[in-house]
């Protein structure tokens, strides 16, 4: 079975998609996602968010860059460097 990314939910990667193309048209103008609630650090359309937010459905835009492993190692090293920056 694929191993699942385990999101800590802090809300970093909703907070910081100015350089995500694929998710260009979610962005409010200041990086952070029109969709993400601030209070609560949850996504307000959680249910139906597009797949890029998605980390296993994600994969599907990469598949043919890198392996699913490679794809998981790679999200955990993005989201490692979102909290080092937040610092
Ligand atoms: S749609 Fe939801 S999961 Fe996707 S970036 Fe926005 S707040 Fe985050």
């Amino acid at each position: 079975m694929r191993q699942k990314f385990k999101c800590t939910k802090c809300g970093l990667c909703c907070m910081n998609i100015q350089n995500v193309e694929l998710a260009k048209d979610l962005d409010d103008g200041t990086g952070v996602c029109r969709y993400f609630e601030r209070k609560s650090k949850l996504c307000t359309i959680y249910e139906s968010r597009p797949e890029i937010c998605n980390v296993e459905k994600g994969y599907k835009f990469f598949e043919n860059t890198m392996s699913y492993d490679e794809y998981i190692e790679l999200n955990y090293k993005i989201c490692k460097e979102l909290r080092r920056n937040k610092k």
